[in-house]
């Protein structure tokens, strides 16, 4: 063998895998295989291969299916609770990866008893018309780092549900929870039903490749606006199916009635849920002029007493930032915002990725605090003077994720909640997502929604039977 050769195949083997690091501590967690376009073909096509027999069994049996999924996942939670700490860094504890894996078996035990029946839309002596919901055959999912494994359930049930057959791809971030979680489904699938795909985008663009297959009929995406545009671009020439859930920079208006020491801690747990890692985290918060400093002692008086640390330390309620790129962002968007208002808390980054909670005031949009979605633990606090006003800065934003409305009124907050132009409203706390409401985008926040019956009719077309 020449040097040169022996340098390439030690280039190739060393590309064969990437490692998964420890966000606290930067320890080793695993190697993951950095797959190329071979192993994507041969994962769609063990998924196109396994589609006829699965989505041929009828609804009661992929029903029973899931139901096994979901008693194998219960059966794992806490090793998978670990995994996720371990390589995305949120605690054990508080809203923190017990609690990721208790919404995961909340979603997967919900969408295994959803069920899509036919419906007759004319049966009369003009004639008969059944509309049926049909699977659509291979369905690729590509997921981000903040929820490994409750986002994966989000695209794999009710794909399952309905009869596809999947290619999954997990963010380079957080592979191993997802790999896990694939590994323990596949106890109780046939083969072929359920696929993994890694790889670290570097140098192959998998999830690019994954959104221009053939073979691949959907793709259900999580993640940042920029890539679902990408997404939305590769699958055009196969037109294929797409859910796209992206980014967003949610808003809450307080009102003037409200109460700003009742109000506090929903507050901070709207903004600062998983390090504020959440795509609908409140990310901007209005305060009516005649409270906001009230309601900025309170918040600040909340968020101290909230214990940041190794995730896997039982007392942390927050650990760290994740990844290093998050991380240099959310530096540039506070550094830059403390010079233009006023830091009440925290302002600058901690040891290694940690970051404590950051409340900034005196802000206005047109800050880079407030226009960008910052997706990280520093909230910027933006006073208002009319609801009006409010209403329009909260509007004023290419995103439409979520929005929240924060009264002692609930008649006044529900007609602010219908001027906000956002796909979810939550009065009085923000970002509670729940498994039979359905979930997803406005303007440039995404295409189609999750959950509940409406998002189980993403993953089929519809066919209809004249006669
Ligand atoms: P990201 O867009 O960087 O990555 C998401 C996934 O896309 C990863 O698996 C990545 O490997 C893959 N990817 C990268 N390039 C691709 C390409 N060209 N084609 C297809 N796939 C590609 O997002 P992220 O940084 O992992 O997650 C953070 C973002 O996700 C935030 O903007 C957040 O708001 C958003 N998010 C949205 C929701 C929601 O439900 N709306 C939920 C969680 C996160």
């Amino acid at each position: 063998m020449t040097g040169q050769a022996a340098l390439r195949t030690f280039a190739e083997r060393e590309g064969a895998t990437f490692e998964v690091r420890n966000p606290a501590n930067g320890d080793l967690v695993g190697q993951v295989a950095n797959m190329g376009a071979a192993e994507l073909d041969a994962a769609v096509a063990r998924a196109k291969a396994a589609f006829p027999a699965w989505s041929a069994q009828g609804d009661a049996a992929l029903q029973q299916a899931c139901r096994a999924v979901c008693a194998e996942i219960a059966d794992h939670s806490e090793e998978l609770a670990r995994l996720i700490t371990l390589e995305q860094g949120k605690p054990l504890n508080g809203l923190g990866s017990r609690w990721e894996m208790g919404g995961t078996l909340a979603w997967a035990r919900y969408t295994s008893e959803l069920s899509l029946s036919p419906r007759l839309l004319q049966d009369d002596s003009q004639g008969r018309v059944a509309l049926h919901r049909r699977p659509l055959g291979v369905v690729g999912s590509i997921t981000p780092w903040n929820f490994p494994v409750m986002i994966a359930i989000w695209h794999l049930m009710p794909a399952l549900r309905t009869g596809n057959t999947v290619v999954i791809k997990p963010s380079p971030h957080t592979p191993l929870a997802t790999a896990r979680l694939v590994e323990i489904i596949n106890k109780v699938l046939p083969e072929g039903v359920l696929n993994l795909v890694t790889g670290d985008d570097r140098g192959f663009n998998l999830g690019g490749a994954m959104a221009a297959h053939a073979d691949i009929r959907k793709i259900v995406f999580t993640g940042s606006c920029a890539t679902g545009q990408k997404v939305m671009r590769s699958a055009a020439d196969t037109m294929k199916r797409l859910t796209l859930e992206l980014g967003g920079n949610d808003a809450g208006i307080v009102l003037p009635d409200a109460d700003p020491a009742a109000i506090a801690e929903g507050l901070f747990w709207g903004a600062f849920l998983n390090n504020g890692q959440t795509c609908a985290a409140m990310k901007r918060l209005y305060v009516h002029a005649s409270i906001h400093d009230a309601v900025c002692d309170a918040l600040t008086a909340y968020a101290r007493t909230v214990p940041v640390g190794d995730g896997l330390d039982e007392a942390s309620r927050l650990g760290p930032v994740q990844n290093r790129m998050q991380f240099d962002k959310l530096c540039r968007l506070v550094a830059d915002a403390g010079q233009r208002g006023r830091v009440l808390l925290g302002g600058a980054p901690a040891e290694g990725l940690f970051f404590r909670p950051t409340l900034i005031a005196g802000l206005t949009n047109g800050d880079a605090l407030v226009d960008e979605e910052q997706f990280g633990p520093a909230l910027p606090i933006i006073r208002y003077d009319s609801v009006d006003e409010a209403i329009a800065l909260a509007n004023d934003s290419p995103d439409g994720l979520g929005g929240s409305v924060w009264s002692a009124d609930i008649a006044a907050a529900r007609e602010v909640a219908a001027r906000l132009e956002c796909g979810s409203v939550w009065l009085n706390k923000h970002g509670a997502i729940q498994p039979n409401a359905p979930f997803g985008g406005r303007k440039a926040s995404g295409l189609g929604v999750e959950f509940a019956e409406e998002g189980l009719n993403e993953y089929t077309d519809i066919q209809v039977i004249f006669g």
